[in-house]
């Protein structure tokens, strides 16, 4: 049998693309390990057995893209649905549109402005922050203005990162746009949608197309296997989406990460909410957010997705605490983990035969497209060169 060229260490997105692309681009043989008992990381779903609705295991995850290979990439493996993502916020018992929009704020502020008007209203409230902002609190209110962020963000962020606004890192919020228009489209990408058979589906179809070349090995832990020790040890090709941190057995202390937990529970109602996300923007309900699963899936109409049928599924998320062994979620990034992360990429940098990748390789707060990408570049400039 032909030797293995390549070692995978997580079977997420960074890990099958390089296995895919190593396989059908250059013919190599790889392995891929993972400890956990399917393939897809967080991105996985699997579907109901009680309703036949697909839930995403690890909370929402929503496909947009605007690079171009990226979504080329990931159509090879399915066709994507239309699928436009829209979120609402409950604050003061009253539901608001998300991202902050013109209707957000007409509401908010009981009143009927123009964009020029809402525009000129909170770059007067925006004054209260400094001209460079430094950190998420301080942005937050560059963008929104005091009241706004007040109501919307602050709270929210608290429940979510249980780390004074004032400490973390500005590029959190960046994430959310703000609009002087009724567009309350969440995200501002040129493509978005979700695999049309499902995110379990599309990554069983992404390892089917290479299931010659690439040997999937689940329940397995990298640092205990033999057949993965040895080829560490022969200097085999290693791409490693493991934490950085757990690699070099936290010789310089663990990097810090926001869990979150879900309670899953079936409701029977056709409809809970009425939209797949509603957030809760006060310090109570302690939930940051309530996931309906149904909505992702509008064009499905069998069984609990037709009108009526009386079932669906919510996900309320709680943000926890992580500690070592429990699921890393967001990356907390203070200060203090940035300057760990430095040292422990420079030891990476020193590695031959080892490629650091993904939300864990990389300590990265990810969006699937950016890991896809991620993924590619370092096929081409990285990978390729050294199994060729
Ligand atoms: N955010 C907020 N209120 C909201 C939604 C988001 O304050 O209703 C802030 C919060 O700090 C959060 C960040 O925006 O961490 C990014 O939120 P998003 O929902 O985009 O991130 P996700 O948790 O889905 O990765």
């Amino acid at each position: 049998m032909k030797k293995v060229d390549l070692l995978v260490v997580g079977a997420g997105i960074f890990g099958l693309t390089v296995a895919e692309r190593a396989a059908t681009v250059l013919g190599k043989k790889v392995l891929v390990i993972d400890k956990r008992n399917h393939i897809g990381g967080n991105s996985y779903s699997e579907i109901d057995k009680e309703t036949g609705i697909e839930c995403h295991k690890y909370g929402a995850h929503i496909f947009h893209t605007s690079y171009q290979d990226v979504w080329e990439y990931v159509n090879k493996f399915d066709s994507f649905t239309n699928y436009e993502h829209r979120v609402y916020t409950v604050h003061n018992q009253e539901v608001f549109p998300l991202p902050i929009n013109l209707g957000t704020i007409n509401q908010f502020f009981k009143s009927n402005y123009s964009p020029e008007e809402a525009k000129k209203l909170i770059k007067g409230q925006a004054k209260k922050a400094p001209k460079n902002p430094s950190n998420l609190k301080e942005q937050g209110i560059s963008l929104i203005g005091e009241p706004l962020f007040d109501a919307f963000i602050m709270n929210y962020t608290a429940k979510q990162w249980q780390t004074p606004p004032e400490q973390l890192d500005k590029s959190i919020i960046n994430r959310l746009p703000v609009r002087f228009d009724y567009n309350n489209r969440y995200f501002s990408n040129t493509y978005e949608g979700i695999p049309k058979s499902g995110y379990k589906a599309f990554f069983e179809k992404m390892t089917n197309s290479v299931k010659d070349l690439v040997k999937i090995k689940l329940n397995t832990n990298f640092f205990e296997d033999e057949e993965a020790q040895e080829l560490l040890e022969a200097g085999t090709l290693v791409v490693y989406t493991g934490p950085i941190d757990e690699f070099y057995k936290y010789q310089y202390g663990a990097l810090n990460w926001r869990s979150v937990r879900f309670e899953k529970e079936i409701i029977p109602v056709d409809d809970f909410q009425g939209c797949p996300v509603m957030n809760y923007a006060d310090p109570d309900p302690k939930y940051t957010r309530i996931i309906e699963f149904k909505h992702f899936h509008p064009e499905r109409t069998t069984g609990s997705y037709a009108e009526g049928s009386n079932k669906t599924i919510i996900f309320k998320e709680y943000s926890s605490t992580w500690e070592l062994g429990k699921e890393p979620y967001y990356p907390v990034k203070t200060p203090t983990d940035l300057e760990k992360l430095q040292k422990y990429n420079t030891l990476a940098a020193k590695e031959k035969n080892i490629i650091f990748g993904g939300r864990l390789g990389e300590y990265a707060y990810y969006d699937m497209d950016a890991t896809f990408k991620s993924a590619l570049d370092a096929f081409n400039s990285k990978i390729t060169p050294l199994l060729k």
